[in-house]
């Protein structure tokens, strides 16, 4: 037989963003269970900034979102940025500013924001179900019911929060919530992969594998600069990393589905004009001339990537520097500052740090992130049509769309 548990608010996912409203709603004196379908919450957390959880930013500008902003930045009024540290400081994490306004514990252990959240919502009788996957959410008695692949029990509630995140870092795609959101009546926009790696078409970037620049980005798709970015940059086993590449891969991952021709351009001097770079080769041409072709950039930029360029400019690493016509070394200087790759795929959703794609914002309210189609049923967190660049934003948004349903929830059924 089946028991139905009643709760002042059931919220489906016990990740950054449930975990958050769960705190908020619990200390403000509301019962409260987060229904998850792994053996234990917050697993996505744990991996955020390395282990150290990026947890926000100070630049809280709208451009570093995409989706519609209007809608965006309703929720960052309702939820402004201090309140949220205030929140975090109250459960007990000290925050500390890291390079370019990123916002993290103090402890820089993303353990310590999991630990802090779980005690927040126990400490004041929130309640897990663990290894409840939730299939489906409908009306009885004007009560909404939560049941999950589990015979026995099903939730009842008059406010339902469906944080369940998106596929982004998941051993296997997962689509069937989509299918239970739909039957919601919402709409879900296309969702691909974002802050991923790209795999390249060519053999070439195997020989850098493991080296890292500073460097310019182009993405180009169908011979169109359409994104750019300047940062860190990684060559890998299957084609390119690092920051500067994960900015970008949003786009890529967009024009890819869109089954168009994308290219990235690597800058590795982007501090130089292309006049500049031919000048300090013609110097280094004469003043290293008797080394062998694979040293001429060597000390310049790295080495390997170095002679992955030479190659790629058709240059035979065992000639003498002095041989290299004029010709040859305005090749070189082209390619230095227009290494060109084209991109075979994205690393897909197991690899990426975030989903595009997902509920349609205008049928969500950003005052309390209920759904228009549904009363007493709210969305938080990537499961939405918001995602943010590196650097915080993720997490900043799950936690802010994460206060604005908590909090008109609290308002309502305090009421
Ligand atoms: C490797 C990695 C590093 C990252 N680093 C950062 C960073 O440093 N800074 C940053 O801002 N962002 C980072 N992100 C992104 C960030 O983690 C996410 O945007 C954020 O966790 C989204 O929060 P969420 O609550 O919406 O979803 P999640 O945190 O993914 O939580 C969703 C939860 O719902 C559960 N669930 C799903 N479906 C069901 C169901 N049907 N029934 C019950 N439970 C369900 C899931 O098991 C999960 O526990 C990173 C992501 C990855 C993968």
């Amino acid at each position: 037989m089946k028991s139905n548990k009643m709760f002042d608010v059931i919220i489906i996912g016990g990740g950054a963003s449930g975990l958050f409203a769960g705190a908020v709603l619990s200390l403000s004196g509301l019962k409260c269970i987060i229904v998850e379908k792994n053996g234990r919450v917050g697993k996505k957390l744990l991996q955020t900034g390395n282990g150290k959880c990026n947890l926000s930013n100070r630049d809280m500008c709208l451009k570093n979102y995409y989706g519609d902003s209007a809608f965006i930045k309703r929720i960052f009024d309702k939820a402004p940025q201090k309140r949220i540290l205030s929140i975090f400081e109250s459960i007990g994490i000290e925050i500390v500013e890291g390079e370019n306004g990123k916002l993290f514990p103090k402890s820089m252990q993303a353990s310590s924001v999991l630990d802090s959240l779980r005690f927040a919502f126990e400490e004041h009788g929130g309640l897990f179900a663990l290894e409840r996957e939730a299939l489906s959410i409908a009306r009885k008695d004007n009560k909404l019911i939560v049941k999950t692949e589990s015979e026995t029990d099903e939730f009842c509630s008059d406010a339902v929060i469906i944080a369940t995140g998106g596929m982004a870092g998941l051993e296997r795609e997962c689509k069937n919530f989509f299918t239970m959101i739909k039957r919601l009546g919402h709409t879900v926009k296309e969702v691909m992969p974002s802050l991923v790696q790209l795999k390249l078409d060519k053999e070439l970037y195997k020989s850098m594998a493991g080296n890292r620049v500073e460097g310019g980005i182009v993405l180009y798709s169908n011979s169109e600069s359409v994104s750019s970015d300047r940062n860190e940059i990684l060559f890998t086993e299957y084609g390119i990393s690092g920051n500067a590449v994960l900015n970008i891969s949003r786009e890529a991952s967009l024009f890819l589905m869109q089954g168009k021709k994308v290219e990235l351009s690597v800058d590795l001097l982007p501090d130089e004009t292309l006049n500049e770079t031919k000048s300090i080769l013609k110097r280094r041409m004469e003043s290293i001339g008797k080394r062998k072709a694979e040293n001429l950039l060597n000390g310049w930029i790295n080495k390997r990537v170095g002679m992955a360029v030479l190659k790629s400019s058709g240059i035979d690493l065992s000639r003498q520097i002095s041989s290299l016509t004029d010709d040859e070394g305005e090749r070189i200087s082209e390619k230095l500052h227009d290494f060109r790759f084209k991109v075979k795929d994205t690393n897909g959703f197991r690899n990426a740090q975030v989903m595009a794609g997902g509920v349609a914002t205008d049928e969500v309210s950003p005052d309390t992130m209920e759904s228009e189609k549904e009363m007493g049923i709210f969305f938080t967190g990537e499961i939405l049509d918001v995602d943010g660049k590196s650097g915080g934003y993720n997490l900043h948004f799950a936690w802010a769309s994460a206060l604005v349903a908590a909090d008109a929830i609290s308002k309502r059924l305090k009421n």
